[in-house]
């Protein structure tokens, strides 16, 4: 069975937030959530239980930010797509720039954790994008092929949640344009759809980078876009809020 594209907010808190956020941010879009549109809050892995715990039975969703990509093994500070099922998460975040920067993570180890996810039942929403350099000289689309490949190689990819996120629009204040967004939007769905035109052109393909209350509505216009992956926005439940009745 072929997913069909979603409408879709998720807010990656990164290393930030406390127990207290959890307790004051789940209720909060729990009073707003609509099954039509999915409401996914990323916090750190120790709060991930107090999440899944308060998002229980509400139309809000909990995804983790991070996960291995083997099942269980001696493997020190990691935890398994097959745990966070256990948790009651559906989602978790894969290939995310950050990690791609600091923790050297590569396509190859990407795609065996999105693999490892598809296994548990977990769905990955793997993060894609192009640095500053690369937007710049016009490698965005090379980029994009080469970083959708290694997913492609998967047996399961009509599964996966894909995040276009340009590493120079992170965390800067400043979106990318929407003429951007849509091109790489519509490369990305392309590139699926060379394979499999109707599973290409259901996939849901997130834009992440700057979003806010401001620009949220004309980001999600759009045709190819079908949702967000907000970072510091969603650390406060007005600006998420707004982001999600915009969606
Ligand atoms: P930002 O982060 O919204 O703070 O730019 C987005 C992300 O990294 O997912």
């Amino acid at each position: 069975r072929v997913p069909t594209r979603v409408r879709m907010v998720v807010g990656n808190w990164k290393m930030h937030g406390s127990l207290a956020l959890c307790r004051e941010m789940v209720p909060a879009m729990a009073s707003i959530a609509q099954p039509d549109t999915a409401l996914v809050l990323c916090p750190p892995a120790p709060y991930l239980g107090e999440v899944a715990r308060l998002a229980a039975n509400t139309d809000v969703q909990c995804c983790a930010q991070n996960v291995a990509d083997a099942h269980s093994g001696a493997l020190t500070g990691e935890w398994s797509a097959g745990m966070l099922a256990d948790l009651g998460c559906r989602y978790a975040i894969v290939g995310h720039s950050e990690r791609r920067r600091h923790y050297h993570e590569t396509d190859h180890m990407i795609a065996a954790k999105a693999q490892a996810c598809l296994e548990a039942g977990i769905t990955p929403i793997v993060c894609v994008g192009e640095s500053w350099v690369q937007h710049q000289t016009g490698q965005t689309e090379v980029v994009l092929q080469h970083q959708l490949g290694t997913l492609l190689a998967l047996p399961d990819w009509r599964r996966l949640i894909i995040a276009y996120e340009p590493v120079w629009a992170i965390g800067t204040g400043v979106a990318a344009q929407p003429d951007t967004v849509e091109a790489a939007h519509r490369y990305i769905r392309g590139r699926f759809a060379t394979r499999d035109p109707i599973a290409g052109n259901s996939m849901t393909v997130l834009y992440g980078g700057s979003v806010n209350a401001e620009n949220a509505m004309q980001l999600f216009a759009l045709p190819d876009v079908d949702g967000a992956l907000v970072g510091s926005a969603s650390l406060q439940s007005d600006a998420l809020m707004q982001i999600y009745t915009a969606a």
